[in-house]
């Protein structure tokens, strides 16, 4: 039972319109405000088969927004190849799921960010300065880790509904990727400066090599911000080939779709995204598709907070044919929320997003483990 919906059931509508209207967190606070998510499965999902294919996920976190809830963890997936492991977004307790995985923290090769909402960086800086104490399975103990992630907005748009909103840090109101790490980096110093001396713990910042994404001349910026598009190397090493797309994520920018090609297939991540001919581009005839849902129907929301709410995510019950459109042969679903229930039901859900897919649909929950090959 998630802590807004103890007792009471379900959130009422009032709750998520004056969470909506007030644009606090756009799309993400009225969303998880009654996301809370399903039951105890998670814990009861295997990973002790972790390393016994050659590419494989697990799904770290699966709730979409902000607010903490006790039944999903904030939303992050380790995509493990070779047994080395690519993270893809870091939410709440990211940090503790990547641990109950029976993950390594020596495995760690690289850290990609689809987007700057909290809900997707809530734990990224905890892997360094938790996880850089010297023992094999330290962060970073194979060479510094890559963080690839967004660089600077450039702006923010006008308040969603009018009026005037405060800005935090008007000095530098949307720091990259970049600033947001040495920010954090900072705020931590005196724990760090004591753990070095005290303990022989890592400067953090000597943990990761931080590339903030180049984005291709395409005239992209914080007001045309998912242009179509074709996709864009990220990265490459000897496992992966990384591409990317810009996505439409409501006011954000940038905010991007990953996908990974590798020896033994290709897993392409959504992150936060509504409908864009950029998802199908990128995720052509991919072998997993990961892709973010919520669901309205049934919802009180009204036309306005409705038609809100989907320039930020897509619909459970359109994301099979965006999948199908792309050729995906598995659709997997992460970073979920509905808006009419408290927690997701699975079966309903599976058939919804099977609608117009003709593939295999699984509903994903914390710590699910998902082998490829
Ligand atoms: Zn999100
Ligand atoms: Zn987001």
């Amino acid at each position: 039972m998630c802590a807004l919906c103890d007792g009471g059931g379900p959130v009422g509508p009032a709750v998520g319109r004056r969470a909506l209207l007030s644009g606090l967190g756009a799309a993400g606070l009225a969303l998880g405000a009654v996301a809370c998510g399903s039951s105890g499965q998670a814990a009861a999902q295997s990973t002790g088969a972790v390393g016994s294919a050659k590419l494989e996920l697990v799904l770290l976190g699966t709730k979409a927004g902000p607010p903490p809830s006790a039944d999903r963890a904030g939303i992050s997936t380790a995509l493990v190849v070779d047994g080395q492991v690519y993270l893809i977004d870091a939410g709440r307790a990211s940090v503790t799921q990547y641990a109950k995985a029976g993950l390594s923290l020596g495995a760690l090769r690289g850290i990609f960010l689809t987007h700057l909402h909290i809900d997707h960086i809530a734990d990224y800086f905890n892997y360094f300065v938790l996880g850089g104490y010297p023992d094999e399975g330290m962060i970073g103990a194979k060479g510094p880790v890559a963080v690839y992630g967004p660089g600077p907005a450039g702006g923010l748009l006008p308040k969603f509904g009018g009026g005037n909103a405060p800005v935090v840090a008007p000095q530098d109101p949307t720091p990259g990727t970049r600033a947001l790490t040495e920010n954090w980096n900072r705020a931590v110093a005196y724990s760090s400066n004591v753990f070095i001396r005290d303990t022989g713990a890592s400067d953090p910042m000597a943990l990761m090599n931080i590339h903030e994404i180049q984005i291709p001349a395409i005239g992209a910026d914080f007001t045309n911000r998912a242009p179509t598009m074709q996709p864009f190397e990220v990265m490459r090493d000897d496992k992966v080939r990384v591409t990317a797309v810009l996505v439409p994520h409501g006011p954000v920018f940038p905010a991007f779709a990953f996908r990974f090609d590798t020896a033994y297939g290709s897993v392409t991540f959504s992150g936060d995204t509504t409908y864009t001919d950029n998802i199908p581009t990128l995720a052509h005839n991919t072998d997993v598709l990961v892709h973010e849902a919520i669901n309205l129907e049934g919802s009180s929301l009204s036309a306005v907070e409705h038609n809100h709410m989907v320039t930020s995510h897509v619909e459970v019950q359109k994301v099979g044919a965006i999948a199908q459109r792309a050729g995906a042969k598995r659709l997997v679903l992460s970073h979920i929320a509905d808006l009419a229930s408290p927690h997701i039901d699975s079966s309903k859900w599976h058939d919804w997003a099977s609608t117009g897919y003709s593939n295999n649909v699984i509903i994903g929950d914390d710590l699910q483990y998902i082998p490829v090959h």
